[in-house]
């Protein structure tokens, strides 16, 4: 089996313009894959799923759809501007999301030990939080699995 070094790395967008930037990428790049299945293991599924990249995935759509001349650009605007008042809806959870992953990522880069428990401090509430993250080879979507809590204000991530 081969080895698994790299890590899913959560797709981190502050604003629905930078989202766009990416997702344009994304939909631009698919043109030489013919929108394949590798081409969607490259530039979609490499962000392990969460409700920012289920959103990403839409945006990409719309432009895969334009590019493929599926949609006008009228219409491509219309849904990018429903694409963007949804993301403005999840940005404020996203923001202290984020910071709470990121914050777990680097309790774990800090113990050098790839897989296993970590303590860290909770960005939000300052409370000890606590994440595991283990080896999952086995499972289709994600060979790394990763779940964090904290007890003191409930905030909660898995990939
Ligand atoms: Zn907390």
């Amino acid at each position: 089996m081969k080895k698994q070094k790299t890590f899913l790395k959560p797709l981190r967008v502050s604003t629905f313009f930078a989202l766009k930037k990416v997702a344009y990428q994304a939909a631009f790049a698919g043109k030489e894959y013919g929108y394949n299945a590798e081409w969607k293991k490259l530039y979609i599924a490499c962000y392990p799923p969460s409700s920012l990249v289920f959103l990403f995935e839409r945006v990409v759509t719309v432009y895969k759809d334009f590019f493929q001349n599926a949609i006008k650009k009228e219409e491509g605007m219309r849904l990018l501007q429903e694409l963007e008042e949804k993301f403005e809806r999840l940005n404020t959870v996203i923001g202290s999301t984020m910071d709470f992953i990121k914050a777990a990522e680097e309790a774990f880069e800090n113990s050098g030990e790839p897989f296993g428990k970590v303590e860290f401090n909770c960005p939000n509430c300052y409370s000890k939080a606590k994440a595991i993250r283990l080896s999952t080879p086995e499972n289709p979507t994600h060979s790394v699995t990763i779940r964090a809590a904290c007890n003191g204000c409930g905030t909660a991530m898995m990939n």
